[in-house]
């Protein structure tokens, strides 16, 4: 997942004619990986929207006590929300490499087994 806003806030627009952006969510509850609830650092995104200002309004879940919260969070926080949600999907996937080659190298190893047994014969293919 990317969050990159369309333009980012330049902080030279003039703010006349723009309506007042929802203010930011306070600094509790900054870390949005970390459930306020559990304390689980699994929080997921269920849905994000650029305000327009550069920042996003999300809500958020956490997966193992279903806690969820919305917020207006600025984009240096979600940047960093994105590379723990990116770090996280590099670990499950590396994770899952070394499980399946755990696995097959078990397989092998029965079939190896089998065939030295004489449990595996050419009518059974
Ligand atoms: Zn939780």
């Amino acid at each position: 997942m990317r969050m990159q806003p369309e333009r980012r806030h330049q902080g030279s627009h003039s703010t006349s004619s723009r309506p007042t952006p929802p203010p930011a969510t306070a600094a509790r509850g900054a870390d949005l990986h970390v459930c306020l609830g559990c304390g689980s650092d699994l929080v997921q995104p269920l849905w994000w929207e650029e305000t327009g200002d550069g920042r996003w309004s999300i809500e958020l879940r956490c997966p193992e006590c279903e806690r969820r919260r919305e917020g207006v969070f600025a984009q240096h926080l979600l940047d960093d929300f994105d590379e723990r949600l990116t770090d996280g999907t590099d670990a499950l996937l590396a994770s899952h490499r070394r499980v399946a080659r755990e696995n097959l190298a078990h397989e092998v190893d029965r079939f190896v087994g089998a065939l030295a047994a004489g449990a595996i014969l050419p009518e059974d293919f």
